[in-house]
């Protein structure tokens, strides 16, 4: 399995260098199958063109549009494919048998039907699959969630039993930052799912969330590399003794999420509950979550929700105030989460001092703190999250 992202396929030269990769792999006698996310900024550009139309997107015509930007590059790399004497055939996610929930925009895979996959694979022909997208049990195109053709690839490598899932990026692995932003971030040669799975969920969109939990979960070997040098990427694997358990691995960041603060709510059973609950049922992915001591048998709770979920998060919390007894809801787009990772972590108390103390000689000020076993989050003003990913990667040395 070959999955290649947007950088990848971003204009006619890529989509050829790509053609002739995969041409290759077929002629050293293997069966390839390839997802394709849309060609560059293509998505973002129809998500940007439907505001533009209408401040009214229903989901199922926000997904039919957002999803024909995979389909233009499937088409195109069969063209190319051709033109190399390969036979191949593009195939829509629906064609190619994924099936989801009814839920537009995040749908979840619930059963895949490879057949014509499986079909064009005895043929001969190299089967092109549009990624981030499938069909719903009503029948409806549906997306899978911004990233998901990493989960398209996983997922139908998972079903067709492939040798090797490998995630053709225009970075060359998963480093121990982004190295964008923190030019000495420095490739890892593997890394444990577990870590994996941390650094996605931190925001590090190098390998979309649920595309390595479904790698962990069925055992698919994953590899994260580079379709611009075409050099040995990083392997996502099981930890195992022989892995060194560095104390700090990663350091992430990740710009894209709001704070909700809900104010003076009454402190008393079933209240987070319900408010929770009514997120769960609008579909808002709720990450961190803190509420304060009570003084006076009132609280704040405040969260943080992805940018995109904002509007949705803000208008349910709203909707429950009266019924919730709390006096407000308010809102922060000019936040930003800074993670450190790492499974050492574990057996290494400190790392939470360091992480503080490096913050504060930058001078930074830190809103929100959460943990787990392997991770410290601290949500920080957006202007200050990038020097923070830097001044951490420094104090940990991970350069
Ligand atoms: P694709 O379109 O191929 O799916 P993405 O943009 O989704 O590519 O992911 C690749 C990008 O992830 C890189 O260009 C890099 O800027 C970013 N990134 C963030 N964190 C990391 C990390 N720890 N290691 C490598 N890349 C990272
Ligand atoms: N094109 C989709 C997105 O930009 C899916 C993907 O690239 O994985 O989110
Ligand atoms: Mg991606």
């Amino acid at each position: 399995m070959q999955k290649f992202g947007g950088t990848s396929v971003g204009d006619a030269d890529r989509i050829r260098a790509v053609a002739d990769h995969v041409a290759r792999t077929r002629r050293s006698g293997k069966d390839v199958v390839v997802v394709v996310s849309a060609m560059g900024k293509t998505t973002d550009d129809l998500i940007r063109l439907a505001g533009e139309v209408s401040s009214v997107q229903p989901p199922r015509e926000y997904d039919m549009l957002v999803s024909s930007g995979e389909r233009i590059s499937t088409a195109l790399l069969c063209m190319a494919l051709a033109e190399l004497g390969v036979a191949a055939a593009s195939f829509t996610g629906s064609q190619a048998g994924i099936v989801t929930d009814t839920d537009h925009t995040k749908a979840k895979i619930v059963d895949i039907r490879a057949g014509r996959i499986t079909e064009a694979l005895e043929a001969g022909t190299v089967p092109v699959v549009a990624g981030f997208q499938g069909v719903s049990t009503e029948r409806d195109v549906t997306t899978l969630g911004r990233g998901a053709s990493d989960l398209t690839a996983v997922a139908l490598a998972a079903v067709l039993g492939a040798e090797v899932c490998e995630i053709y990026t225009d970075v060359t692995g998963v480093f121990s930052a982004d190295p964008r932003i923190v030019p000495d971030a420095h490739k890892l040669g593997r890394v444990s799912f577990e870590e994996m799975l941390e650094i996605a969920a931190a925001g590090g969109r190098v390998l979309q969330l649920r595309s390595a939990e479904f790698a962990r979960n069925h055992g698919v070997p994953l590899q994260v590399r580079s379709s611009f040098t075409w050099e040995p990427g990083t392997w996502i694997v099981e930890e195992d003794e022989s892995m060194e358990q560095a104390v700090v691995t990663a350091v992430v960041h990740d710009s894209s999420l709001a704070k909700v603060t809900v104010a003076s709510v009454p402190d008393k059973p079933g209240i987070a509950a319900r408010l929770f609950r009514a997120l769960a049922d609008r579909s808002v992915n709720v990450d961190d979550i803190v509420q304060n001591t009570s003084l006076h048998g009132t609280t704040d709770i405040s969260f943080t929700v992805p940018r995109t979920d904002l509007a949705t998060a803000v208008d349910g919390v709203t909707g429950l105030l009266p019924e919730l007894g709390a006096t407000g809801v308010s809102s922060d787009v000019g936040i930003a989460k800074v993670s450190v990772i790492g499974a050492g972590m574990k057996s290494h108390p400190g790392v939470t001092a360091t992480m503080f103390e490096t913050l504060a000689d930058e001078g930074i000020n830190i809103d929100l703190i959460s943990t787990s076993t392997i991770r410290i989050s601290c949500i920080v003003r957006e202007e200050d999250v990038e020097r923070a990913a830097r001044a951490l990667h420094r104090a940990f040395q991970l350069g």
